[in-house]
């Protein structure tokens, strides 16, 4: 994960300064909380992380910045069937393994899935951007407990 950080908090400053954001603590602090995780935070555990370090800080806070954060392509949001909001940061393209019981969300690598392609033209003209498969299943932990 260590070896994540870095590059991802870099992506983040050049951003910030291509797209005129204040580089502020707060913002930082609240990036980090979400690039040092592959665990597909929400937002309210994101807020638990950035409050042990600013314990003034407000959950709209939080939430604005993810905002912006989104707008801006630096997170991106998984929504889970119907289960609440997940960040992640790992902007490559990639796929998802969804534990259906503890809903752990694991990376799964763009390739390792064979390419996912339309076999008709989409319904009303929707214009395709990219693909994002979520794998259903049980994660190690999930399934060691299953008797
Ligand atoms: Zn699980
Ligand atoms: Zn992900």
């Amino acid at each position: 994960m260590r070896d994540t950080l870095a590059p991802r908090m870099q992506n983040f400053r050049d951003r910030c300064v291509e797209l005129g954001m204040p580089l502020t603590h707060q913002r930082l602090v609240i990036y980090e909380a979400l690039a040092s995780t592959d665990e597909h935070p929400t937002p309210e555990a994101v807020f638990e992380r950035v409050r042990k370090k600013i314990p003034s800080i407000s959950l709209a806070t939080v939430y604005k910045n993810i905002r912006s954060f989104a707008d801006a392509g630096l997170l991106r949001e998984v929504s889970l069937l119907h289960e609440s909001l997940r960040l992640d940061a790992n902007l490559a393209d990639h796929h998802h393994l969804v534990c259906e019981r503890c809903k752990s969300v694991t990376d799964l690598p763009h390739d390792a899935l064979a390419p996912v392609r339309m076999k008709i033209n989409p319904p009303d003209r929707f214009q395709v951007h990219r693909f994002n498969v979520e794998v259903l299943g049980l994660c190690a932990r999930c399934a060691a407990t299953d008797s």
